[in-house]
């Protein structure tokens, strides 16, 4: 056995065994109970980062330790790759634009840099031993995950789910597509708030806005019924400045009268109450928007002006026409695509949607159905909920996506859906199955040129994962026993999985959910390329060990955003090394001894009790925290157990019953439960640092058990108690403490002799004494009148 462990080169041995070995393979004809795994796909982006390897670390602890508690674990592996990320990441890469491309080319653009990007980007998640079935593997943009896709729209709109309709959709301008509620977010920006002058009968109407450049866009005024100040004005026209179109001013409660001057201009569309307002009063449509961001010929000569050009425009020319009364500075939350922060608009087009605005009851019913941890993340899911206001747009005017199985009538526009059996179809390629339209006849089709929101496939990712298995195996695995995620995307990626999960299926697609989560900066601040404080797990790894950075990710509880310490780094090293010197002093004593034997029989001297019943209640703990997922507190039960107990006491203790017993028996004692805590503790860190404990599992344990890694070896046992052994060593402990802090405190070495050792227990602690008066190098131990307290019933004087 080599003296050092080289973690460079050990760590890639072993991921090439398990590969080889298929330790990690599902097998589905295996007997036992099946755990089932819904692992997050991520979206190719070239490299692993830092959230990554933090949150797949923790949810692969999980999947080890359900392993090693004999589940028949189900754990694939996919990759996110269809949808805006993709397009995005390849525009940036080739510098090129989709919208301004052909479209089969941009597509066969995204493919091959999809080919070119996958295979190391996936080996980035082997590397730190994420414990997948890789031969379990989709991309959400293969054949199966369109075939899939495809058939839960077809599902949804057989079941009066899904719908087209012509109405105001979310849109980003720079992307030019509609997006959905969920892919928006609140950004602080700063503005200016308008006084701006209408006229009505020739008298000023002053209105404050934030969006002057949408006068052109203006259909209507809106003051509260119960304003006293506008009363007068209601049902008269007010002239819009600039654009000299007239509009009607109505009341509506919507109206603030505390917002501005109490009285507010309604656009389409400038936010979401302008919609309300355009439905409630049956208004005209106005566009002064088009789709790229510029002005419509609405706007007159401000006509192909980008938005933010033709507000300060418009805003100049106001002022110069004395039409601008005030103007104040203000920061406000401003809607913006959460992919690329441009601000959102709402903008008239003709999309599909998933209807579930009439379900928020029966969607909090089925948050509650799930077990959350942490269970507060449970909130997040129904704040999301609770704030919906639009039915899910799942149309993308985008290229590289899951195609919509449609084609309408060039006629009189139905739809004409493909039969499931063809499924997957491209409309743009392939004929619909019908030869005439069933409504009126006409034999010619438009196929739908729109894509499926990327959310729409990945909101099928049980099944996607499930189908990968043959039809009579499937049952085994769905619903699903654990959704792993991070709690950014609770409301893209669960909430969606489990409403379509129960408009498919009427079940809940799995029982638990553990939500993980966020890396930040050593300061605690998010990292991010402009601030330039990111960390790459790449560089971690080629400094540190896999092991190194695992035993990093999992010291942060469940759900808790953590700050980035390389400390961290060098302590998950420094165990490492530790483990390693410690298994091997312990083999050295058991030379030639069969450690499964050895571990079937009791230890007879006292302080070998008291560690085996500490190896025992250290299971338990780390067992019950598991259960719960709170893998970090598992960590810290087994961690203290090791360096406390294990290696700075009792090694220590019975040391010299190892080297020069008195008796072969006492020697014995000591080797059965050295045996037993290896073989526990090997066991016991699998889960956390799998690389490290399978070459110690291949050192020692391999040959006694026969099992081909740490990984399938099994979860262990707690060995019996010795309550009474525990007390004593315990006191033991703490006089050896006290020993030490004196020494230290005189600057002598440990091996220093103590002159006398007078001690006063509770407990009869005789037994422990040649043990303690061995490690302590005390010449004299005496039971008797003792000055300083140390602990609870412990007494000493330590004459030095
Ligand atoms: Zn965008
Ligand atoms: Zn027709």
């Amino acid at each position: 056995m080599s003296e050092r462990y080289d973690p460079k080169e050990a760590e890639p041995r072993w991921l090439a065994y398990w590969d080889k070995e298929r330790i990690f393979a599902f097998d589905p004809e295996k007997k036992g109970a099946v755990y089932s795994i819904d692992t997050p796909p991520p979206t190719v982006s070239g490299k692993m980062h830092i959230g990554h390897a933090f949150s797949y670390t923790q949810q692969d602890i999980l999947a080890r330790y359900k392993r090693l508690r004999g589940f028949n674990v189900f754990y694939p592996f996919g990759t996110d790759d269809n949808g805006l990320p993709t397009e995005r990441l390849v525009e940036k890469m080739k510098s090129v634009k989709g919208v301004d491309m052909e479209r089969q080319a941009f597509i066969k653009l995204c493919e091959d840099a999809l080919k070119e990007l996958r295979p190391a980007f996936v080996s980035d998640w082997k590397r730190i031993g994420t414990s997948c079935d890789f031969n379990l593997f989709y991309s959400t943009i293969s054949e199966h995950c369109q075939r899939i896709s495809q058939w839960s729209f077809l599902d949804l709109h057989k079941k009066n789910r899904a719908y087209r309709k012509e109405s105001p959709s979310l849109w980003c301008p720079l992307c030019r597509t509609a997006i959905s509620q969920m892919e928006c977010k609140d950004e602080e920006k700063t503005s200016t708030f308008n006084d701006i002058v209408f006229t009505v009968d020739g008298k000023e109407l002053v209105i404050a806005t934030t969006r002057p450049e949408l006068l052109p866009a203006c259909v209507a005024i809106f003051a509260h019924p119960d304003d006293d100040r506008y009363k007068k004005l209601i049902g008269k026209k007010a002239k819009v400045p600039l654009f000299g179109h007239e509009v009607p001013i109505m009341t509506d409660t919507r109206a603030d009268p505390t917002k501005g001057t109490g009285i507010a201009m309604c656009c389409t569309f400038g936010d979401q109450t302008d919609m309300e307002w355009y439905r409630a009063h049956k208004l005209p449509l106005r566009e002064a928007l088009a789709r790229d961001g510029t002005m419509t010929a609405l706007a007159g000569k401000y006509k192909g002006l980008h938005v933010h050009k033709a507000r300060k425009q418009i805003i100049a020319d106001l002022k110069e026409a004395g039409l601008l009364k005030k103007q104040k500075d203000i920061t406000h939350p401003v809607k913006v695509h959460e992919r690329c922060s441009t601000d959102i608009e709402i903008i008239n087009s003709k999309q599909w949607f998933i209807r579930y605005l009439d379900l928020k009851e029966d969607m909090l019913k089925w948050g509650a159905e799930l077990k959350w941890y942490p269970d507060f993340m449970k909130h997040r899911y129904d704040n999301w909920v609770k704030g919906l206001q639009w039915d899910w747009c799942i149309s993308r005017q985008r290229f590289f996506g899951v195609p919509f199985p449609v084609w309408y009538c060039a006629k009189c526009d139905e739809p004409v859906f493909a039969s499931e059996k063809d499924l997957p179809v491209d409309p743009l390629k392939d004929k619909p199955s019908v030869k005439a339209c069933p409504k009126c006849n006409h034999d010619k089709f438009v196929p739908e040129k729109d894509v499926l929101d990327t959310w729409a496939t990945s909101s099928m990712t049980p099944q996607i994962a499930v189908q990968l298995l043959p039809e009579k195996h499937r049952s085994k695995v769905f619903p699903m026993s654990m959704r792993p995620q991070a709690h950014e995307i609770i409301s893209f990626w669960l909430f969606n999985t489990l409403v379509k999960s129960k408009l498919h299926y009427n079940k809940v697609p799995w029982k638990d959910v553990v939500i993980s989560g966020f890396v930040l900066d050593p300061l605690g601040e998010k990292m991010s390329k402009s601030k330039g404080n990111i960390v790459e797990p790449q560089t971690i790894l080629a400094k540190y060990s896999a092991d190194a950075l695992r035993y990093w990710a999992a010291g942060s509880k469940l759900g808790e955003d953590i700050a980035y310490q390389e400390k961290e780094l060098v302590s998950g090293d420094r165990f490492v090394t530790k483990f390693w010197n410690a298994a091997r002093f312990a083999a050295m004593h058991l030379k030639d001894a069969d450690w499964k034997k050895l571990a079937k029989k009791e230890p007879t001297e006292v302080l070998d009790q008291w560690i085996q019943h500490r190896l025992a209640v250290t299971i338990e703990e780390a067992t019950e925290a598991f259960e719960q997922y709170e893998y970090a507190r598992a960590k810290t039960a087994i961690e203290q157990f090791f360096w406390k107990d294990f290696c700075d006491n009792y090694l220590e203790l019975s040391k010299q019953r190892l080297y020069s017993p008195k008796t072969p028996e006492e020697k014995e004692s000591a080797q059965i439960v050295i045996a037993k805590c290896i073989s526990a503790l090997v066991r016991l860190f699998a889960p956390f640092t799998p690389f490290i404990t399978e070459e110690l599992y291949h050192n020692y344990l391999h040959t006694h058990e026969g099992y081909p890694s740490v990984h399938v070896a099994g979860w262990p046992e707690p060995p019996k108690k010795h309550e009474n052994a525990d007390k004593i060593g315990t006191m033991v402990v703490e006089i050896l403490s006290a020993v030490r802090k004196k020494k230290s405190e005189a600057k002598l070495s440990m091996k220093a002799p103590v002159k006398k050792l007078v001690y006063e227990a509770e407990v009869d602690i005789s037994k422990a004494i040649p043990d303690l008066q061995a490690t302590t190098a005390a010449e004299k131990v005496e039971k008797g009148k003792a000055k300083e307290e140390v602990s609870t019933g412990i007494k000493v004087t330590i004459e030095l």
